[in-house]
């Protein structure tokens, strides 16, 4: 249907109030209504936070991104970036700083700087409009982080329009958009977790173990809204097209996703690979968020030996914005991360 297949197309629920509004639709409200429009604010917006902006943010992005599959409109959304040292020794904490350094080298990158991304994902499918990840929220603007909300705005999306919150896992770049002003962000939204993820730190292990800090972040932001929370499994649906899969490893119970719409496919990888580069063409290097490094050695090997067999896109929470991409397997057994271009504005193909 060539409607759904407009990633210009305004979100339907949006369109409804700017009609409810009717005449009196205050100038924020027209400012959402198109990308051209959003785009403008945005980057003007921008300077207005000298210091808080990261280097890699004076491109003037727009902070997100969308694009088509099948009949799903999936938007990536940049929470923001954080430059710092790296990447060794947080990747590659196994392997010398020498070779890190000649592995960024051959991949035209700085061997002691980079720039870590966040990015959370809208999809619309169906009746939904399913977010998946929530950012940093309020605690991360000291640092130009927690840009979802504001940045949503400018892609025509409320808070409000959210129908399904999906945590991949709980760590605190994931799980801290829940809350804003002491309230649920997205007031209309269910939630959907990992099972294991949820049953591992609301457990006494974590909340006594060197994790405690964690523990206690989701006993405060997670905890509260378990009442309209779903916990699911391996093969469980989210919502028609969305399935959850098991990729423990990086936390206990992290959960990937596979859309299918329309005979596409789109994997959304979350944190099974950190660094476009490190994590993916050294998959077995050791990476220090990872909490069960050998599993998560696996489970990276698992999830891109079948994203690259099926040739399909994926999207991951760190992966440079607008963080969507493809892997070719190497002979030597890492994965080559290609980053997307054009091939989802061509009809038909991709
Ligand atoms: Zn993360």
């Amino acid at each position: 249907m060539d409607e759904t297949r407009d990633a210009n197309r305004p979100y339907d629920r949006r369109s409804a109030l700017k009609i409810a509004a009717g005449a009196g639709a205050s100038a924020a409200l027209l400012g959402a209504a198109g990308p051209a429009v959003a785009q403008g604010a945005a980057a003007t917006a921008a300077p207005a936070a000298p210091g808080a902006t990261a280097p890699a943010e004076r491109t003037g992005t727009p902070g997100w991104h969308r694009f088509t599959i099948g009949e799903a409109r999936v938007t990536t959304v940049l929470d923001g970036l954080r430059p710092g040292e790296g990447p060794f020794p947080t990747f590659g904490a196994d392997q010398s700083q020498e070779a890190m350094g000649a592995l960024m080298k051959a991949n035209f990158l700085p061997e002691d700087r980079f720039v870590n991304g966040f990015t959370p994902v809208l999809i619309e499918t169906g009746d939904d409009l399913v977010l998946v990840d929530t950012g940093f929220g309020e605690g991360g603007a000291k640092n130009g982080l927690g840009r979802l909300v504001e940045r949503m705005g400018a892609a025509g999306y409320a808070p409000s329009d959210v129908t399904v919150v999906v945590l991949t896992h709980f760590h605190g770049d994931h799980i801290q958009g829940l809350v804003a002003g002491g309230r649920p962000t997205f007031e209309n939204a269910r939630y959907v977790a990992g099972a294991r993820e949820y049953e591992w730190w609301t457990s006494d292990e974590a909340k006594a173990g060197e994790r405690k800090d964690g523990a206690a972040l989701v006993e405060k932001l997670v905890v509260p809204l378990r009442e309209k929370m779903t916990l699911v499994k391996e093969g469980d649906t989210v919502v028609p097209g969305l399935t959850a899969l098991e990729a423990f490893g990086h936390s206990p119970g992290m959960m990937v996703f596979r859309l299918e719409s329309g005979g596409k496919a789109l994997w959304l990888t979350a944190d099974t690979a950190n660094h476009f580069v490190a994590s993916l063409q050294k998959p077995d290097w050791q990476v220090r968020f990872d909490q069960d490094k050998a599993m998560a050695s696996e489970t990276r090997r698992k999830v891109f030996d079948r994203i690259a067999q099926e040739k399909a896109p994926f999207i991951g929470f760190h992966m440079p914005f607008p963080a969507v991409g493809f892997v070719e397997k190497m002979e030597d057994g890492g994965y080559r991360y290609v980053a997307a271009s054009y091939q989802f504005d061509i009809d038909g193909d991709a």
